[in-house]
């Protein structure tokens, strides 16, 4: 096998993974082909939160086995830990399986296809190799670094801590030290990974995530620190005062709330109350003001009336999220919401759905449309999709910025730009007057 494409569903874990996936095909002397039809291994890094996904990875797998010259077929991810060695029986061209947990060994799930044989690697060893030298990183501007793996918190509806294991935190001094090394090859912005990011605790000091958040802002080079994703009940005060503290740290927080009715965040064992939810909120917003929420929320869970979804759609008006991910509740297996008897019908899940994303839209869209006129420092990230004399960049909450090409401005520099327009998605501005460019703020 000379080539290999890779095709990623799902979050930002899974993003990463295709990172350190793709290291390790070069490693082993691959190189990228322009497609599926053109490689001779594809790489599915399946995702297994809904459904949905789940039969669109088992119809792709049917969908490669027909090109001509088929591909040998590397099943990742969270479908690969949830099905095991069921899913070699579903092709022949499936030549190895290898959940999240195990993700390091792609090398050797390669070599015992090389020499004729099937590979189904699965499970969690508490020691898990961590060599971020092996990871391909294609944006020059942010790198993702993993901090926690797996969850311990078991939400009824959640199959994460099944597909991707127990909670498991590298120490403080590793972490720090794969930041330092991308701040030192140019890299502007860390984006901090784990499912539940803030219940971190370092292995060897015990030191928690508002220690290492503060560690990371302070390393000389960086711009900017993202984090994702933060569960409400392990967002402490200390952690508020980091971020009060450190403007590198950014404006921009993702913290799922689930449902606005009390009755279901039990039955979700989502282990804090609406009211919890909101004095959080109300703190977070007096010490940082300009704050940028986005969270998600699950409609049609289990026993969920008309009453408890308009508690939701209230929860969405009084907090007016940035962004909302929202999804009808899929019975995953494993899962005991999947085994509760008073289901939502479909039907009704999806009418709810439609009236949430209509309520969302509408404040997303109010809440850009705020920004018109507002000079933001923007962080480029390359071409527009859609133009490309266009810059695609972010600002410091993590909204997108679109602006026409012109100065002496370039990927990876931050420059202020002055918001003429605004959608809910994203927003459209023009340089400010002069160069523009802006000290990058602790560079060395
Ligand atoms: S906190 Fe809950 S929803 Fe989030 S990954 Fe863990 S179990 Fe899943």
């Amino acid at each position: 096998m000379r080539s290999y494409f890779i095709e990623t569903w799902g979050c930002q874990m899974n993003q990463h993974d295709s990172e350190l996936i793709e290291g390790q095909l070069r490693e082993c002397g691959m190189a990228a082909a322009s497609g599926a039809s053109d490689a001779d291994l594809v790489i599915l890094n399946t995702c297994s939160v809904r459904e949905r996904p789940v039969h669109k990875i088992i119809s792709r797998i049917g969908a490669l086995e027909k090109i001509s010259d088929p591909p040998t077929i590397g099943v990742c991810g969270c479908v690969a830990e949830q099905e095991g060695s069921e899913l070699l029986k579903r092709s022949p061209r499936v030549g190895f399986v290898l959940g999240p947990g195990q993700i390091a060994r792609v090398g050797e799930a390669v070599r015992a296809v090389q020499q004729g044989e099937r590979a189904v690697l699965t499970g969690f060893d508490a020691d898990r190799d961590h060599n971020f030298h092996t990871i391909f990183r294609k944006s020059s501007t942010r790198g993702m670094v993993t901090v926690v793996e797996g969850c311990n918190e078991f939400c009824t509806f959640c199959i994460v801590p099944y597909t991707r294991g127990r909670e498991l935190s590298r120490t403080l001094t590793d972490v720090v030290v794969e930041v330092r090394h991308l701040a030192s090859t140019g890299l502007k912005e860390v984006e901090l990974l784990g499912q539940t990011i803030n219940a971190y605790r370092c292995p060897e000091t015990g030191s928690e995530f508002a220690d290492l958040l503060a560690e990371v802002a302070a390393i000389p080079g960086l711009a900017r620190v993202r984090y994702i994703t933060s569960h409400p009940r392990h967002f402490n005060s200390r952690l508020i005062d980091v971020l009060a503290d450190n403007p590198k740290v950014s404006r921009y927080l993702h913290l799922p709330f689930q449902a606005g009715a009390n009755e279901i965040l039990e039955r979700m064992h989502r282990r804090y109350t609406r009211e919890e939810y909101l004095e959080l909120v109300t703190r977070l917003r007096k010490v940082v003001p300009d704050i940028n929420l986005s969270t998600d929320a699950i409609v049609g869970f289990p026993g969920e009336t008309e009453e408890h979804f308009q508690q939701t759609l209230d929860l969405l008006r009084e907090i007016r999220f940035g962004q909302v991910f929202a999804f009808a509740f899929s019975p995953r297996p494993h899962t005991p919401a999947a085994r509760y008897d008073d289901q939502v019908e479909e039907a009704t899940k999806m009418e709810r759905l439609h009236r949430l994303f209509a309520l969302t839209e509408q404040i997303s869209s109010e809440l850009n449309q705020e920004l018109v006129g507002r000079k933001l420092p923007v962080l480029i990230d390359g071409d527009s999709r859609r133009d490309p004399k266009v810059w695609q960049g972010r600002g410091e909450d993590n909204r997108v910025v679109n602006f026409a090409k012109g100065g002496r401005e370039g990927v990876g520099d931050i420059v202020d730009v002055r918001i003429t327009r605004a959608g809910a998605h994203s927003l459209v501005g023009e340089r400010c007057s002069g160069d523009g460019r802006l000290p990058v703020v602790g560079a060395a």
